[in-house]
């Protein structure tokens, strides 16, 4: 264990601005990486640019993969799964780190647009866990895909550039709130009163929905595609906030979408570094855990199977025994966010059992509701294995239960991947305001989370 509880206090001379460096990068990735999508785009670029190859083009060119090889795996576009392989056989087990990069957010309706009374607005359905009301006033991003009716596939932005307009949710008025104050916070905004403000000036000469034909004529215009292909549209709303640096002293992150890139970042930023590890090294980064790691590119998909099934195929010697093994014996840090304690909600917390953020990186044995329900509940025999990993490469580590008991609670991909026979612990920082449009986390937790993947992938 550390000699301080407090991560700061353990870095050495140089580190301290090791922190503040890898933060700068961890800014820019967050700004880059605000969904799923665009987030498996910059994740691939970097992979590239350090020797990663797409493991298509081994396949197609029946390439055998040896000891040192990096290669990656693009699911859908959506996720993606880094490999450096291992001089042990492969059937001896990976060392995994797995992240998702999917955040909560607002998903436009496949027939979002609609006027009502001058107002031009998109309706949407939320994704994932979402206080509704923190969504209303804040400046609103856009990002996502459309299919034009000659299959131009269409990339839209919207938001982020300073030059960029954004969007909004509103809300009513303090002066005429009596009854909107008086309900509870869950009912204050409800679903269908999240829609998106995206225009208020009619087109001229056009009789009915003036302003929404307007806004169709820009679109066309723009970016070429028209009404009916938002009913095969993927479009993402999300804070068109830029990270920032949190605090006086800087030593804080506030930015949309941490969870779960902040994981996601430091597995990268990790997997990165790992050159010729005896166990092969997998990084992870899934999509939709947000909504129970389903579809196919979630890891309750048989995407993560299929990546090593291939990988043991280029390894040599294929054979459905070989790939079991290589799963049952992996071992893996399901590298995901913390509750952090929040002294202004201390009801909600166990102080004892409670993440902290500064603290360094969380292992949460377990994660779950109502009696663990839905958890890994991860071996002991385990926890003891990375303890010394941790302590080994001077990571200061804490343990953390997602709450009080009682208070609700969480799930996280771990489960998914133990089912294999494989050994796995819930690892991550803790955040501020989970699952807010503006999240808080401690540079130096980024820090020590990067510093704990990379030392137990190698
Ligand atoms: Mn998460
Ligand atoms: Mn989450």
């Amino acid at each position: 264990m550390s000699k301080n509880k407090n991560a700061w206090l353990n870095l050495k001379d140089d580190e301290k601005q090791k922190v503040m460096d890898l933060n700068k990068k961890y800014i820019d990735f967050l700004n880059v990486s605000r969904t799923e999508r665009l987030a498996n785009r910059e994740i691939i670029r970097q992979a590239k640019e350090n020797g990663f190859v797409d493991i298509e083009d081994l396949i197609a060119k029946k390439t055998q993969l040896k000891a040192g090889d990096r290669v990656y795996v693009d699911q859908k576009g959506k996720a993606v799964l880094m490999f450096v392989i291992g001089s042990d056989p492969i059937d001896e087990g990976l060392n995994i780190v797995g992240a998702h990069i999917d955040s909560p957010r607002l998903d436009l309706k496949q027939n979002p647009l609609y006027e009502s009374d001058g107002l031009a607005m998109l309706k949407t359905h939320y994704y994932g866990g979402v206080k509704k009301y923190q969504y209303a006033t804040i400046p609103l991003a856009i990002h996502g895909i459309v299919f034009n009716k000659s299959g131009e596939k269409i990339e839209i932005n919207i938001g982020l550039d300073e030059d960029d307009p954004v969007f909004c949710v509103s809300d009513l008025l303090i002066h005429l709130s009596k009854d909107q104050l008086s309900k509870s916070m869950n009912d204050g905004i409800t679903g269908e009163m999240m829609n998106v403000i995206v225009g208020n000036m009619p087109l001229k000469d056009e009789e009915k929905d003036a302003v929404k034909a307007n806004i169709l004529k820009l679109i066309k215009e723009k970016y070429n595609f028209e009404e009916e292909d938002f009913k095969v549209a993927e479009l993402e709303v999300v804070s068109a906030t830029k990270a920032r640096e949190l605090g006086l002293d800087r030593s804080m992150v506030l930015a949309y979408g941490q969870d779960d890139r902040i994981c996601a970042f430091a597995t990268l930023e990790a997997i990165l570094e790992v050159k010729n590890p005896k166990r092969t090294a997998l990084a992870i980064f899934a999509d939709k855990e947000e909504i129970g790691s389903v579809g196919n590119a979630g890891m309750d998909s048989h995407m993560f199977e299929n990546a090593v099934a291939e990988v043991v195929n280029l390894c040599g010697d294929y054979c459905h025994l070989r790939l079991m093994r290589a799963l049952r014996d992996s071992k893996v840090l399901s590298a995901d966010v913390s509750a952090g304690y929040d002294p202004d909600f201390a009801y909600a917390f166990d102080k004892l059992n409670s993440a902290y953020i500064g603290n360094g990186v969380c292992i949460n044995k377990y994660t779950g509701s109502r009696g663990k329900g839905g958890s890994n509940d991860a071996n002991a025999e385990f926890l003891n294995e990375v303890r010394k990993v941790f302590d080994d490469a001077e990571v200061t580590w804490q343990t953390a239960e997602l709450g009080a008991v009682d208070q609700g609670g969480g799930g996280t991909i771990a489960l998914l991947l133990s089912k294999y026979g494989a050994e796995v612990v819930d690892c991550g920082p803790a955040v501020l305001s989970m699952h807010s449009p503006h999240e808080i986390s401690s540079k130096v937790d980024t820090y020590m989370s990067y510093k704990a993947y990379k030392a137990f992938m190698e």
